[in-house]
């Protein structure tokens, strides 16, 4: 039997919430087998980040070549990046595999640990995206990234035209009683999906949403299409959600 692989490149986080295990999770509910790459470890719980520890970019290197000798990924995920000396290996990674790439800018913890300094947000920004199908920044992150946008939707439309990739801005971590995605792609059209809220706080949705987008373009789904049925599964895994520790509960990604 054979199932699509999924090149996972991310950060781990030992809670499960989020990073790697949501990544792996994530894609396996979707019909996919993930491809773990360690980024950086990080020390965390269901409440905060408090370090980040970043894998050299030596050792990533050689797990990716020893890893894709063998493997054949088709499409690749890309969470947090744990230095900026990572970023022109997973450039290569990408030139080299010509897969869809779905790229989340991790760039701080629900719990307010900044996760990526801002010269290398800014390093991400120039040399990663360009070479990505989509980018999914929360809103804090997109305004992060394009700090003069006057809202989410041009946030999307700015991001997409500096980088010429698909740009998808999600709501879930603003204060609004619906949340509502706002997409942007390269050849200017837009298109939004809108839901009430799931109540609760939650660790790992970002992660979990972006996977799943990766699953579904693995397994052949157009963009929009990869999108609203990631969306419809993380609103199921947050209906469903796991209290794993004290802090945010965990999407029940299986469930
Ligand atoms: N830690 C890692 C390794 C992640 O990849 C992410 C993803 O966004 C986070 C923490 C932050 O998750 P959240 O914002 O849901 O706390």
């Amino acid at each position: 039997m054979q199932i699509p692989n999924v090149l996972c490149i991310s950060g781990f986080d030992p809670s499960g919430g989020a990073g790697m295990q949501a990544d792996i999770e994530s894609c396996a509910a979707n019909g996919t087998h993930a491809l773990g790459i360690v980024t950086a470890l990080t020390a965390q719980n269901t409440r905060n980040a408090v370090r980040v520890e970043a894998v050299a970019p030596a050792a990533l290197e050689e797990q990716l070549d020893v890893l894709l000798a063998d493997c054949r990924p088709a499409a690749i995920k890309i969470g947090l990046i744990g230095s900026a000396g990572q970023i022109p290996l997973i450039v290569r990674t990408i030139r080299a595999l010509q897969v869809p790439v779905v790229c989340d800018p991790v760039l701080r913890a629900g719990g307010g640990a900044t996760l990526l300094a801002d010269a290398t947000a800014a390093q991400l920004a120039a040399d990663l995206f360009p070479h990505v199908t989509v980018i999914t920044p929360n809103a804090a992150e997109a305004r992060r990234l394009v700090p003069a946008a006057a809202n989410l939707p041009d946030a999307a439309r700015q991001l997409g035209e500096r980088a010429g990739c698909a740009v998808l801005v999600t709501g879930g971590d603003e204060a609004t009683a619906q949340v509502e995605d706002w997409l942007h792609l390269p050849n200017g059209s837009t298109r939004s999906w809108r839901e009430p809220r799931v109540a609760g706080h939650f660790h790992g949705a970002g992660c979990t949403l972006s996977s799943a987008i990766a699953a579904r373009l693995a397994r052949g789904e157009a963009l929009a299409d990869a999108i609203g049925n990631a969306r419809a599964y993380v609103h199921t895994a947050l209906s469903r959600a796991l209290q794993v520790g004290g802090g945010r509960l965990v999407p029940g990604r299986f469930a």
